[in-house]
């Protein structure tokens, strides 16, 4: 039997090919599954459970659907979707994980993560990350009037873009140091995360042991999956 684990999504209606991959996914494979993951960034905006949407709200039904077929889906907050609450996980029936969280596949130790938080060489990055993780700041957020969180969600997207292209690649992706203390830290074997659209095993030396660092492809111009079973994690690309 095999875990399928996914990130980075980023599902909008502007973009509806990634919106029908989903669905195939949702309804095609995942139906097999043990268990669905979902490690952050399934939505490119969110603004709170209470935004109807009318592509999001497909999208929590079909989910609804897979849990409803008996395979458990979890989910972790990315980036976009980190005010993610307990609405739509009643709405969905995904069980909302932690990040990071820990889990044993096949005996080994495996640590989730939306893979953000790795990503410490960028100072302004983690600054605004951690105002908007912070619960209070959340809880004023969710108070104001829809329009104005759409409105402020797309501001934020602009600024984020803009920052994007202005920072080199580098100081985007995640920062090895971090990432060895995090192995140190924990113990585990395997470390999955997404958030950096740059999909790839990377396996190296700890000194006394060797770790893996797996990480999942956004999925803007093909889809991007791990699927596990007692063969092991395999990270593949979906072609559409
Ligand atoms: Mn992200």
């Amino acid at each position: 039997m095999t875990t399928l684990f996914i990130s980075d999504l980023h599902l909008e209606a502007e973009r509806p090919e990634i919106g029908e991959q989903f669905l195939d996914f949702l309804s095609g494979e995942a139906r097999q599954a043990d268990a669905l993951y979902i490690l952050g960034d399934l939505f490119e905006t969110w603004v709170g459970d209470d935004d109807p949407n009318p592509h999001y709200a497909q999208m929590k039904v079909a989910i609804r659907a897979l849990v409803d077929s008996g395979v458990p889906v979890f989910f972790m907050h990315g980036n976009r979707d980190f005010v993610i609450g307990a609405k739509f996980a009643g709405e969905t029936g995904v069980v909302i994980l932690d990040d990071p969280h820990p889990i044993e596949m096949f005996g080994r130790q495996v640590l989730l993560s939306h893979g953000d938080a790795f990503c410490i060489d960028d100072i302004e990055y983690q600054r605004a990350r951690a105002m908007t993780r912070d619960p209070q700041w959340q809880a004023m957020m969710l108070a104001k009037p829809l329009q104005e969180r759409l409105d402020f969600a797309e501001q934020s997207r602009l600024q984020s873009e803009q920052h994007k292209e202005q920072s080199s690649q580098q100081i985007m992706d995640v920062n090895q140091g971090a990432i060895v203390e995090i192995f140190r830290e924990t113990g585990v074997a395997i470390l999955l995360h997404g958030h950096t659209h740059r999909p790839a095993v990377h396996k190296f030396d700890l000194g006394e042991r060797t770790v893996t660092r797996i990480v999942l492809g956004d999925w803007y111009e093909q889809g991007s999956v791990v699927r596990w079973d007692e063969q092991g994690p395999r990270l593949e690309a979906m072609p559409r």
